[in-house]
């Protein structure tokens, strides 16, 4: 009997409760084992009570819950050899052939990473005695599939991860809130998102509330955004608009790469000297609460379907089949390159950081172009 594992990794987002739920059931549906490892990589390392396998009933009432309720947690063992070496013995000593890891691309990375070494994790341990041949011999290879847990849809080659949605929403429900006392006092708000390297929430965000001006990391303003940004405000204002909502990614800059924050925006709205904007302006930053609640339809919807393909795709893997991410194209659940994911996500921050802001472009999808 095959035992599948499912694990949530790296920062939670919600939808992450969908996976597992879906999993679990599937395993079950085709007749696997399932187990759940708790607190991501650290409950592989730890072993022992950190690996349970999971009855049908166990998920049950998870769709409506937010966050992820088998935890999930940064662990600095798993970037070194001798934490894989131990996860690997943990996964042996419990049976578990197939793994499935529901995270952002540094989730996705040690996932590939560990499956690339497993055969010399496995050679390792029987050399050190830990394991024996025969225990190891029915785990030559590593069954991995990832799955996209994020807020921030920060993942080439998916349309949506699991999670952005709920996110957004989330977002536009807070700027609705916001934008009722704005109009109310004629107040200018200065509103901070997340997204370091990608700024598809402050982006989809700004569409969805109509908000005045937004800055996101790949599409860099001009040095002189303080003008443009000027008129335009100036321009709402005389057009009789009460309100002034400005979206800034964590991630915003100009073309130089130098940050632009939210103070900074604040100071041009405020500005009292002659000619100046002069608006009463807040800043509101929104930090977790955009992290945190219950998942919207959709991001449930992706979690179940993406879990349900992802049980599939461990049942027909073969030794030969490259490590593949579930990902979600024009709306129809697609099996993809794993590593080729996350290797032109990281181009994209890479590119940010080098302020290569052309080739950020280049490897968004089309929300971002013009
Ligand atoms: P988020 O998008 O929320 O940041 P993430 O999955 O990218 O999620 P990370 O903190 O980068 O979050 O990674 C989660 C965990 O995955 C790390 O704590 C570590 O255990 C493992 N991991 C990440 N990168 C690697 C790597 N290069 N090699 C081995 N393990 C890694």
């Amino acid at each position: 009997k095959k035992k599948i594992a499912v694990m949530t990794s790296g920062g939670d987002s919600p939808g992450m409760n969908a996976v597992v739920r879906a999993v679990v059931r599937m395993s079950i549906h085709m007749g696997c084992d399932a187990y759940c490892v708790y607190e991501g990589y650290e409950g592989l390392v730890q072993g022992g009570d950190f690996i349970r396998q999971m009855a049908w009933d166990d998920v049950r009432s998870f769709l409506s819950e937010g966050g992820t309720l088998i935890g999930t947690a940064r662990c600095m063992a798993f970037y070194e050899r001798p934490g894989r070496l131990t996860a690997a013995k943990n996964m042996v000593l419990n049976g578990i052939d197939a793994l499935i890891i529901c995270g952002g691309d540094g989730s996705l990375t040690g996932a590939d990473k560990f499956r690339a070494e497993w055969p010399s994790l496995i050679e390792e341990l029987v050399d050190n005695k830990e394991l024996t041949p025969e225990q190891v011999a029915p785990y030559r290879h590593l069954n991995i599939v990832g799955l996209v847990g994020s807020i921030d849809n920060d993942l080439s080659g998916t349309d949506a991860t699991i999670g952005c949605y709920s996110a957004l929403s989330r977002i536009c429900e807070m700027v609705d809130y916001i934008e009722a006392t704005a109009s109310s006092h004629s107040r200018a708000f200065v509103i901070e998102v997340m997204g370091r390297h990608c700024g598809w929430l402050a982006l989809l965000a700004g569409v969805a509330t109509g908000a005045d001006f937004v800055f996101i990391p790949e599409r860099p303003r001009d040095q002189d955004w303080r003008e443009d940004m000027k008129l335009v405000v100036q321009r709402h204002r005389k057009m009789g608009k009460r309100k002034t909502i400005v979206i800034v990614a964590e991630g915003a800059r100009d073309k130089d790469g130098t940050k632009i924050t939210p103070e900074q925006i604040k100071d041009l709205l405020a500005d009292k000297s002659e000619g100046g904007l002069n608006l009463d302006t807040r800043i509101t930053t929104l930090g977790h609460v955009q992290r945190g609640g219950t998942a919207v339809a959709y991001d449930r919807i992706l979690g179940t379907l993406q879990g349900v393909e992802a049980v599939k795709a461990v049942l027909e893997a073969t030794p030969e089949t490259e490590t593949c991410v579930i990902a979600i194209n024009e709306n129809k659940i697609v099996r993809k390159p794993l590593m080729q994911a996350v290797k032109e996500t990281k181009e994209v921050a890479i590119a940010v950081e080098a302020k290569d802001f052309d080739r950020a472009m280049s490897l968004r999808d089309t929300e971002f172009s013009d």
